[in-house]
C-alpha cells in the first residue's frame, strides 16, 4: 500500500532517500512546497487563522507606506514610470490600502507598474480580488527574480523575510554542525546534528560569534535574497523591509511555529503551521552594504510609523468613526506602536535597502 500524499509522507520520504535535511530545507518544505505549502493551501491571516499582521490590525499601517512609497518616487525624480513592487502581499490589504493614499497624488498613481511577488497561488487570488478596482497595471510574480530589473523600483515587504528558510548550526569542540531533521527509531521526525562541522564556517561569522561555547545555537538565511533585492535598489530605487528581528547578529534559537494564535512543535503537522524566524538586520545590511546598495535603518515600527504621522491619520479617522470604530481605532494604532508581550512597536524593525545617492529617508532616520 502506498502512503498518502501528505506532506509528512513526502518529507519521510525524501528523508529516506537522502538521509537528514538542514532545517533550513525542512521550512522551505513546509511553507512553500508546491502542492501541500502552508501557504500554498490557505489563507493564514486574521481572527479565525493562525496569525494577524500589521496591515491586517489597521489600515493606517498600509496608508502610511503608501505615502512613503509616494516620498521615495519624489526623491527619486518623480519617474513618469515607476516599478512599486511588493513581496508577499498576503490578502493584498496592504497595497489596497497604500494605493487608496496615494490617490493625493494623481502623477504617482498614474506612474505605477504594480509588481506582486507571492508563492502562493492561493493568496493571489485574494490579492487579485482586494485590487481588482484599483486601476494601475498589475502582474504577478511566484519570485522575484521574475521581476523585471530595469528602471527605477520601489519594495515593500511586510512580514516577508521571516518566512525565508532559515538555517541553524550549533557550536561543538570541533566546529559548527548544521541541525538537521531526521528520522528517530520510532520513525518519527527528530532533530539531529550533522556529523561532519561545516567547512571554514568561522570565517563567515562576526568575530563575537565565533567566540560561542559549545552548546550554542546559531541561526543564518542564504543571502541571495537579500542580493536580489539590493542590486535592484542599488541604483535608482529602495526597498522598505518591516520584520521582527534583531539589529544585531546574536546567537540562540528563534524558529517558532505558530497555529491558531498559540505556538507549537516546529516537527508535528508539517504544512499545517507557519513556520518562522526572527530576521537578522546586521546580516541584511552587511548582505545589501556588499553589493553597492545603502542602509538606513533599522529603527522600530514604533519609531517608524509615529514619525510618519500614525496618531495625526488616527485622529483624523476617528473624527469620522462612531465611538466602537474610533475605540477600535485606537486599540489597533496601541499594538502597532506600543512595545510589551502584545504590542508590535519594539520588536517589529524597519530598515531601507537604497540608492546611496538618496538622501534621508521618511521614518528612518532615528534620533
Ligand atoms: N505581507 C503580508 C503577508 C505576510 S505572510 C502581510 O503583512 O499581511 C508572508 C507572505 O509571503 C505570504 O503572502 C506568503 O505566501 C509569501 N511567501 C512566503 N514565502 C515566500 C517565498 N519564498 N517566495 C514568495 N512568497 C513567499
Amino acid at each position: 500500500m502506498t502512503a498518502p500524499l501528505t506532506l509528512e509522507n513526502e518529507i519521510r520520504r525524501l528523508i529516506a532517500v537522502a538521509g537528514p535535511m538542514p532545517v533550513a530545507r525542512y521550512m522551505a518544505l513546509c511553507l512553500t512546497h508546491p502542492q501541500h505549502g502552508y501557504y500554498v493551501t490557505r489563507d493564514p491571516f486574521g481572527a479565525g487563522g493562525d496569525f494577524t499582521t500589521a496591515p491586517e490590525v489597521s489600515q493606517i499601517f498600509g496608508e502610511l507606506l503608501g505615502l512613503w512609497a509616494l516620498s521615495v518616487w519624489h526623491m527619486l525624480g518623480r519617474p513618469q514610470s515607476i516599478r512599486l513592487v511588493e513581496l508577499g502581499p498576503g490578502r493584498g490589504t496592504l497595497m489596497r490600502d497604500a494605493l487608496r493614499a496615494a490617490k493625493v497624488m494623481p502623477k504617482f498613481r498614474e506612474a505605477i507598474r504594480l509588481h506582486l511577488v507571492d508563492v502562493s497561488p492561493t493568496l493571489e487570488k485574494l490579492q487579485q480580488t482586494a485590487l481588482s478596482d484599483i486601476d494601475v497595471p498589475k502582474i504577478w510574480h511566484r519570485h522575484l527574480l521574475e521581476v523585471p530589473e530595469d528602471g527605477p523600483a520601489i519594495v515593500l515587504a511586510n512580514e516577508f523575510f521571516d518566512a525565508l528558510p532559515v538555517h541553524q548550526a550549533v557550536r561543538q569542540a570541533d566546529g559548527w554542525h548544521e541541525r538537521t531533521i531526521g528520522l528517530d527509531a520510532n520513525g518519527n521526525f527528530a532533530l539531529a546534528l550533522a556529523a561532519d562541522p561545516i567547512p571554514q564556517f568561522d570565517r563567515f561569522l562576526p568575530p563575537a560569534i565565533r567566540q560561542a561555547e559549545v552548546g550554542a545555537m546559531f541561526e543564518w538565511r542564504d543571502d541571495v535574497y537579500v542580493y536580489d533585492l539590493a542590486r535592484r535598489v542599488r541604483s535608482n530605487g529602495a526597498a522598505l523591509i518591516v520584520d521582527y528581528g534583531h539589529v544585531e547578529t546574536g546567537l540562540g534559537e528563534t524558529l517558532q511555529s505558530v497555529n491558531a494564535h498559540a505556538f507549537s512543535d516546529p516537527l508535528s503537522a508539517p504544512g499545517f503551521a507557519d513556520i518562522t524566524a526572527h530576521v537578522d538586520f546586521q546580516a541584511v545590511r552587511r548582505a545589501a552594504e556588499s553589493v553597492g546598495a545603502a542602509v538606513q535603518g533599522p529603527v522600530t515600527q514604533g519609531e517608524f510609523l509615529s514619525e510618519l504621522g500614525i496618531q495625526a491619520r488616527a485622529e483624523a479617522l476617528r473624527r469620522a468613526a462612531s465611538a466602537e470604530q474610533a475605540a477600535n481605532i485606537t486599540a489597533g494604532v496601541a499594538r502597532l506602536i506600543e512595545g510589551g508581550r502584545t504590542g508590535m512597536g519594539e520588536l517589529f524593525k524597519v530598515m531601507a535597502l537604497c540608492d546611496p545617492k538618496l538622501g534621508p529617508l521618511p521614518g528612518l532616520q532615528t534620533k
